[in-house]
């Protein structure tokens, strides 16, 4: 049995760079709290936590001596500045691909101008977004709900990161008539969620069995599944290597791996090794 990796699987660069600067921090013995988790993988906290890393949920909670890291997905800068104070050192592990939606609201409001950022307004980053504009910016889903936008002066139109192109095209066309002014369209989604899908979705038609690693909660994860079943009928969803049911894989010649954005290397190792494995028993039971 072949094992084949995905094109584009695994930690995103966003991801991969907030997880190295905390293991930066760590080294020098700091003591790390992360403003919300660091990443969407129990696997990859418990692996950090026994490292001595710690969740908070508010800047309350962070202490002088203490290292406070804000995540891939940013912050208002009012948090920033607490963090700031509280803390004696902060980790901005924005991703820079968040930190240009910041910017160009930010940008955007001191000309006074309407800033729409489509996506979910309660997600986190959509949060840290509206405080870099918070008196000019609308955060809304999709083009059905520009009916209820006022009428817009020289609107600026961005993207969560993370949306679908085709949701972020229609709600910028929507846009139009909200205004007189010329419509500044700006996209910035980032690719790292949609080269994944296309990587799996090539491998998907060219394997008998597809093992997906991700959280049972990530969206991306999920919708990785869901690209891979598309092609392949017996495509799976794991967390780690112990929930390989070794029967799945009885008759089969290739077996494809990708992994969700926030899934670490080391699980990927694992999940390969054990699925090396079995292909080796079965081949054994076959002779
Ligand atoms: S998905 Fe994209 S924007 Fe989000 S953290 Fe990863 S690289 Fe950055």
């Amino acid at each position: 049995m072949k094992v084949l990796l995905a094109d584009e699987f695994g930690f995103c660069f966003g991801v991969e760079r907030a997880v190295d600067m905390v293991e930066d921090s760590l080294e020098k013995n700091e003591t790390v709290r992360s403003l919300g988790p660091l990443i969407h993988n129990n696997e990859e906290m418990n692996r950090l936590g026994e490292h001595g890393v710690t969740t908070i949920d508010t800047p309350v909670q962070i202490k002088r001596g203490e290292t406070a890291v804000i995540r891939a997905h940013g912050v208002t800068p009012e948090v920033q500045e607490e963090l700031e104070e509280k803390a004696s050192k902060v980790v901005d592990a924005t991703c820079p691909f968040v930190t240009r939606v910041q910017r160009l609201a930010s940008r955007a409001a001191e000309k006074d101008r309407h800033v729409i950022v489509v996506g979910n307004p309660d997600h986190p980053e959509m949060i840290g977004v509206r405080g870099y504009a918070p008196e000019n910016a609308f955060i809304i889903n999709d083009a059905a709900e520009v009916a209820g936008l006022p009428r817009l002066n020289n609107p600026l139109v961005v993207s969560q990161t993370t949306i679908k192109l085709k949701t972020f095209l229609e709600t910028a066309e929507a846009v139009k008539a909200k205004t007189d002014d010329e419509v500044e369209i700006v996209n910035t989604i980032c690719s790292a969620t949609r080269d994944r899908q296309d990587a799996a979705r090539a491998l998907a038609g060219e394997v008998d069995a597809f093992y997906v690693i991700g959280g049972e909660h990530s969206s991306n994860s999920r919708k990785l599944v869901a690209v891979c079943k598309e092609t392949c009928e017996k495509s799976f969803l794991i967390q780690t290597e112990e929930e390989i049911n070794a029967d799945d894989l009885v008759g089969v010649e290739n077996v494809g791996v990708t992994a969700g954005a926030s899934t670490p290397k080391w699980l990927i190792d694992k999940v390969v090794a054990r699925l090396e494995e079995i292909g080796k028993s079965n081949e054994i039971a076959l002779n």
